[in-house]
């Protein structure tokens, strides 16, 4: 039995799950395992996708010099030595001489010397191992031709593994087929993670990168642990299944005792009452919000609509979007966030351009201030459909008060157009504002005036507050031991909008963070929007707070 191989990450769900890894975007080649010819037909195959390799990186390493430069065209040159490296191949060839396919040897001795350049703890040579998985999958794409499996064929379930998933590539997955997410990149607050907590599925984020050379193998995934070990021995395996079923056992009675509270309001030991909402991204998620005791919802992100789509929604396929949430939730509260693309949610047709610090540009109410039909088809949307139910709406990224006066004298216009055409919507609209930048919470005296109420993403305030890049998994842990300057900015913004008589909630992935439900309830917050999964949980600690 040869060894497994480990790779570590942060999990941001919890939960154990085993399956086939299916690398996303490298469409599963067939490997023959056992070969037909000769040791010498296998060698001459190989021989010709060696070269055939050898040909193409010249010319990538070309393109790439021209294109980028000699720096980056610098992996190329790496790749096409060890194409022409004497010992690899020597190894190769040793194993069709044992009876391999030729592709079969090829990914065994990358598998090997991948192991074993791993195991030298040594940074330079560990980027080494990534470039023998890539020169390995390269040969095999020429050794298996085209016969690549269409996404769509695989019927078993698998756990997904990507370099990294944009928003837009996350919300296109097939995801009753996903058993578990892992992506070399990431952080727990990315909105990969976020999407894939929404989902309820294990994850892990920040592992390293994953060579294309394990596409297809059996491994366990451990978001608990933050691990994920690929070709696990027996004794791993039946180690993983013992944990496995301890931790199902414990989940199931922890969620019973859960939804035994679940009809409760959360209301803290002292009286304090905590509204539980939930966080979705589309109209597929209200029912598991029902049935989690969601008293509604605090942030729609109304962006993945439009992410999912190829062009412009129109007016009236918002309209019909929104109509249903708010038919479905029967009265209930829906917070529709307006339009929060830019930064790391890039839409295609938006055509954006591309910026040197895009968390701090041309993103959300920026855009939306700035092309005015965009944001009115929006408006008009999000008002016809609150003639159905409960909707309020919610502008992301405010710094100031003027931008708020813009805003609302666009939600004017809106209206007037809607009376013009006869068509219904609630005049008297809740409105309110995220708390995303220190601006927005040192200044909420003043933006208090203007909205009916705030809700804190922390995902945001955190990174601009601590001035750390919630896209990189390098500095993830200065915000896990920094929510003091955080809290502290909430504070000020909860006593602004209290003392005006309005509400905040918080809807970023701190609200999920059972460790700080006590210090919410301290600071007065009046509600908590989580991703689903999470609603129980966060119930269940209000009720156990002073
Ligand atoms: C946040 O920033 O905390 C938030 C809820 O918005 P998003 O995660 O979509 O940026
Ligand atoms: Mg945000």
């Amino acid at each position: 039995m040869t060894k497994s191989i480990r790779f570590n990450g942060i999990g941001i769900t919890n939960g154990k799950v085993s399956g086939r890894i299916k690398l996303f975007g490298s469409s599963k080649r067939k490997i023959i395992n056992s070969r037909t010819g000769s040791a010498l037909d296998e060698k001459a195959r190989l021989e010709i996708a060696r070269k055939a390799a050898i040909k193409e990186t010249k010319a990538l390493e070309e393109k790439a010099l021209k294109l980028l430069g000699e720096k980056e065209a610098q992996i190329f040159e790496i790749h096409g030595m060890l194409l022409e490296d004497e010992d690899f191949l020597d190894a190769v060839l040793e194993e069709i001489d044992k009876g391999k396919s030729a592709e079969e040897a090829v990914r065994q001795t990358a598998k090997s010397y991948g192991e074993m350049l791993k195991a030298l703890d040594d940074e330079y040579l560990s980027a080494r191992s990534a470039d023998i998985n890539d020169i390995s999958a390269q040969i095999i794409r020429f050794l298996t031709g085209d016969v690549a499996e269409n996404e769509e064929n695989d019927t078993e379930p698998y756990i997904l593994v990507a370099s990294d998933l944009t928003p837009s590539e996350t919300v296109k997955l097939e995801t009753s087929k996903i058993l578990g997410f892992v992506t070399f990149g990431g952080t727990p607050s990315s909105h990969t993670a976020i999407l894939a907590r929404a989902m309820g599925i294990p994850a892990l984020v920040g592992t390293g990168t994953i060579g294309s050379i394990y596409d297809g193998e059996y491994a366990l995934l451990n978001s608990e642990k933050g691990t994920l070990i690929i070709s696990p021995t027996e004794n791993e395996k039946r180690e993983f299944e013992k944990e496995q079923s301890a931790y199902n056992k414990i989940a199931k009675e922890h969620e019973m005792y859960l939804r035994s509270i679940m009809k409760k309001p959360a209301v803290t030991r002292s009286g304090h009452k905590i509204m539980i909402y939930a966080n979705i991204g589309s109209e597929q998620e209200i029912a598991s919000a029902i049935s989690n005791g969601a008293e509604g919802i605090g942030l729609l992100r109304s962006e993945f609509l439009y992410l999912s789509k190829d062009k412009y929604p129109s007016e009236d396929e918002l309209f019909s979007a929104y109509r249903d949430i708010a038919i479905k939730m029967q009265g209930k509260r829906v917070v529709i966030r307006t339009l929060d693309i830019g930064a790391d949610k890039q839409i295609p047709y938006f055509s954006l351009p591309k910026e040197e610090n895009p968390a701090l540009g041309y993103r959300a109410i920026r855009i939306c201030l700035d092309r005015h039909e965009l944001f009115k088809t929006q408006l008009r949307a999000i008002l016809r459909a609150s003639a159905y139910g409960r909707i309020s709406i919610m502008l992301p990224m405010i710094i100031s008060a003027e931008e708020i006066r813009e805003a609302k004298s666009l939600l004017r216009d809106s209206m007037a157009e809607l009376s013009t055409r006869g068509q219904e919507f609630d005049a008297k609209i809740e409105l309110g504002i995220m708390i995303e930048t220190p601006s927005a919470a040192i200044m909420s005296d003043i933006l208090a005036k203007e909205v009916d109420f705030f809700s804190v993403g922390t995902n945001d305030l955190t990174q601009y507050t601590l001035a750390v890049d919630r896209q990189n998994p390098k500095v993830t842990h200065l915000c896990e031991r920094n929510t003091e300057p955080v809290m502290r900015l909430i504070k000020i913004a909860s006593e602004a909008i209290h003392h005006k008589g309005g509400w905040i909630g918080v809807c970023g992935e701190m609200a999920a963070d059972l460790s700080l439900t006590q210090q919410f309830a301290n600071i007065g917050i009046d509600e908590l929007s989580v991703s689903v999964p999470y609603l129980l949980g966060v119930r269940g600690k209000v009720s156990e707070c002073k």
